[in-house]
């Protein structure tokens, strides 16, 4: 682009901004329409291009440092220049280090703009400022603790993460039931309907609930009673104190990073009265009796946020609440300008939540008192909350049966209502919240026909490995490692191992099954490649239903692949099997070695 065209970044930065990421655009396809593995070729082909690579790659490594510097320099950071490509791929943790510097300014300059440190904006109705925890940054041993014994190795519901078996609702016993429990499948799927389908549709609201009341303030944070309950006599004893009680505020906490499908570790209870923090590791198998309460439609459950507490709540303990009233509708209908728990909780109550807990690994055990403090802090404002939002719910609301509560309660419901399902994984389309599509799309990234060959068979292997492995996808390869395979495509252990720093553990583990995993997909593209150049999606063909079993480690799984022909055809799971990848393995390296080249040669034709 000429340099006339470009808008100047002080007068137009939208148009700046557009032209330069033009100009990005063209250049990262540019750099992509040859693989990385073919420069050698080119290189020794055409001495002028060898030269152009080494000016290029030293002018874009200089301008990298001199970038790398002057953010490392804005976020207080010590950074080493890159001294070449390998150094940069060992070190790129140094890199991600300074971005995150970058984008932590970015988060905090956002909140001074939108005015969350203006303290003086913020209603002061009580004078009491509590704060429970004052470090900006939660210390390593509550985000990761070592050595935490697995807690769904001790879970007497076994876990399944297969997409092929469908979630079974754990509820067995239906309290405060209108219609009897169903047992009749109604849906293709198998799964079964809402247990409480009829009765969230049909609560009476008491005429209270739509009259302005004195708001009863909280107790004091300091004074009030904390149960902690980790045994069925704890529990039971909880459940005797609950009685007489009309309105319940609840929150969990969640752990999903050495786990697939993720699993409740704690859950918070406030009376008027009591906050108690429930040991769900401990109390999995025992929770479905507080359906006695949270099935009642004469209490109100006041939740923020409900959304994946009602997932969670009946996917690990099979528990389902009947009248609901979340506090994060009044927010919206109220037009709040945050709609945040922290927020109503400086808003109403002066106390400042530090929600850097929310990141906590909560499976820790015993609970540190600030996690402990954090957890119960969650609740323990929270009826005080209800009693001012819905005050003003039916302040504002224009029609005597008060309308605007009406709308909370009814957006509520409606999360009540949800239905847990486990996620399928979907190899063909991609499509699904884990599915590669979505990556694909945010990721804004270029590939070639091998790469996206790569991607595929990689996601692939990553959520089948997360499944058997019961770990988060996450933990067994990052994004952004995912993406470092997919851009150098190494086929051996050891090139597998260098794309990764840290190397994660599985990856080190099933480096060989990896670098096999994107010989094959590159194998896969080149031979797609051959049938037609044109790279598009899938071509459907004629659909057969195979079944196929893959042994990783002791574990084995049977999966249905619905084959469909395609250009780039995906990776067959089978090749997750250690054993087989081996023998495969020295096969393909046989074949290849008889052929010169693998750009020109005929082996892959
Ligand atoms: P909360 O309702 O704020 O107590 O959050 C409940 C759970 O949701 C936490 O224990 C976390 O597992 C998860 N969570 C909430 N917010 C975040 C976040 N910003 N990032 C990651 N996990 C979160
Ligand atoms: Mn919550
Ligand atoms: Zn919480």
């Amino acid at each position: 682009m000429a340099s006339q065209d470009i808008p100047d970044p002080i007068k137009d930065f939208t148009g700046y901004q557009g032209s330069l990421f033009k100009s990005l655009l063209a250049a990262t396809a540019a750099a992509n329409s040859i693989p990385t593995e073919e420069w050698g070729f080119y290189r020794s082909l055409d001495r002028q291009f060898a030269k152009d690579l080494d000016q290029a790659g030293a002018s874009a490594l200089s301008i990298g440092n001199v970038l790398l510097q002057q953010c490392a320099t804005d976020c207080g950071l010590m950074v080493k220049n890159f001294g070449d490509v390998d150094d940069v791929v060992e070190r790129y943790g140094a890199a991600i280090d300074v971005c995150d510097g970058l984008l932590e300014k970015a988060d905090h300059c956002l909140d001074e703009i939108s005015g969350k440190f203006k303290q003086e904006d913020f209603k002061q109705d009580n004078p009491e400022v509590t704060q429970i925890a004052t470090k900006d940054k939660l210390e390593y041993k509550f985000l990761h603790a070592n050595n935490v014994v697995r807690p769904q190795m001790k879970f007497k519901d076994t876990v399944n993460n297969s997409g092929l078996v469908p979630f079974e609702r754990k509820i067995k016993y239906k309290p405060h039931a209108l219609v009897p429990l169903d047992s009749i499948v109604t849906d293709d799927d198998k799964s079964l309907p809402h247990p409480y389908e009829y009765e969230i549709s049909h609560i009476e609201y008491p005429k209270t609930m739509f009259t302005v009341a004195e708001p009863e303030m909280y107790k004091p944070f300091d004074t009030t009673p904390l149960n902690w309950v980790d045994t069925e006599e704890g529990l039971l004893d909880m459940m005797k104190r609950l009685e007489g009680h009309e309105e319940i505020a609840v929150d969990l906490e969640h752990h999903n990073y050495r786990s697939y499908q993720g699993f409740t570790c704690l859950m918070q209870l406030s009376t008027r009265d009591d906050d108690f923090v429930i040991d769900t590791l401990q109390l999995r198998d025992k929770l479905w009796m507080l359906n006695e309460y949270f099935a009642n439609p004469e209490i109100v459950k006041v939740l923020h946020g409900a959304d994946s507490d009602i997932i969670w709540l009946q996917r690990d303990f099979g528990l389902y609440i009947v009248n609901l009233f979340d506090t994060y509708f009044p927010t919206k209908i109220l037009d709040f300008p945050h709609h945040s728990l922290a927020y109503l909780l400086k808003t109403y109550c002066s106390f400042d939540a530090d929600k850097k807990y929310q990141l906590a690994d909560w499976r820790i055990r015993p609970l540190p008192e600030e996690m402990l403090n954090y957890a119960r802090s969650d609740t323990h404002f929270l009826l005080y909350i209800y009693d001012r939002l819905r005050n003003e719910l039916l302040e504002k609301s224009t029609s005597e049966d008060g309308n605007l509560v009406r709308i909370c309660l009814q957006r509520s419901n409606e999360v009540a209502l949800q239905k847990y399902e486990k996620d399928v994984y979907d190899a063909e389309s991609g499509l699904g919240p884990g599915g590669w599509k979505n990556m694909l799309t945010k990721w804004k990234y270029t590939m070639n026909p091998q790469q996206l060959s790569v991607f595929k068979a990689l996601h692939h292997w990553r959520d089948h490995t997360a499944r058997d492995e019961d770990e988060s996808c996450r933990y067994v390869l990052p994004n952004h490692m995912l993406m470092a395979l997919v851009e150098r495509m190494p086929v051996d252990s050891s090139g597998v191992i260098g794309c990764c720093n840290p190397c994660p553990t599985l990856v080190r583990m099933n480096a060989q099954t990896i670098g096999y995993t994107i010989q094959q997909a590159k194998m896969n593209a080149l031979m797609a490649g051959k049938e037609d150049s044109v790279m598009e999606e899938v071509v459907p063909a004629k659909t057969e239903t195979t079944t196929i079993t893959s042994n990783n480690g002791s574990v084995t799984t049977t999966m249905k692949v619905q084959q469909v022909r395609r250009k780039v055809p995906d990776i067959d799971p089978s090749l997750f099997d250690l054993k087989k990848v081996k023998k495969m393995r020295t096969e393909t390296a046989e074949k290849l070695e008889k052929k010169e080249s693998t750009l020109f040669g005929s082996c892959l034709y």
